[in-house]
């Protein structure tokens, strides 16, 4: 099963551009968004530390996995990685144990295994999520819809590294992304496109 809560759900988290997509597959959950901590799951996988992708975390009873960079600045509670305050969430996470990931790491969950890319651009401590046996990249705000580029003007953005990061991605076979912002696509040359914005 993959679940999504799409971006027409709350117009006033709309208006303030935060809201953010949560993905369960199976028992394992991509992110979790503000008043969404997915339930009956065995394992959750951050995408990167930006709070609205994390503000229910505190309430996750699974295992949580994350970025090297994601997990030291989620257990800091470090302002500069999480945004809380700009994003106007009152949260606090110190206290929480973080299970760290690498680039090339594979999480099994299932019949699934969830390989684990490092694509620093949007911030230095973002991941994408590659399901390979369907061709899905749950790549939180690596990639937006539209041909939009996310954000490259955050306190650990780099745009540089945001383009080696769509390079690296476009050796891998992606049918389908799930993106943290907006409804999933078909990917038919999307990163290639993004690619010719630079
Ligand atoms: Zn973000």
């Amino acid at each position: 099963m993959i679940w999504t809560r799409g971006s027409t759900s709350n117009e006033f988290r709309l208006s303030r551009g935060i809201l953010a997509n949560g993905y369960i597959v199976g028992d394992l959950a991509v992110d979790a968004p503000e008043n969404m901590p997915p339930r009956n799951v065995k394992k959750v996988i951050i995408t990167h530390a930006h709070c609205d992708h994390i503000a229910s975390l505190a309430q996750v009873e699974a295992e949580i996995y994350a970025s090297v960079l994601a997990k030291k600045a989620i257990e800091e509670n470090d302002e500069l990685s999480l945004l809380c305050s700009t994003l106007y969430f009152d949260v606090d996470f110190r206290g929480l144990s973080i299970l760290p990931l690498k680039d090339g790491d594979v999480i099994k969950q299932g019949d699934f295994n969830f390989q684990i890319i490092e694509t620093p651009g949007h911030s230095e401590d973002s991941i994408c999520i590659y399901l390979e046996e369907k061709g899905f990249l749950f790549a939180g705000d690596t990639i937006f819809p539209d041909f939009m580029l996310p954000n490259t003007d955050l306190p650990t953005s780099s745009i540089i590294k945001l383009k080696d990061s769509y390079e690296k991605l476009l050796t891998l076979d992606i049918r389908k992304i799930f993106p943290g912002h907006g409804m999933p696509f078909e990917e038919k040359d999307y990163i290639k496109s993004l690619l010719r914005q630079f």
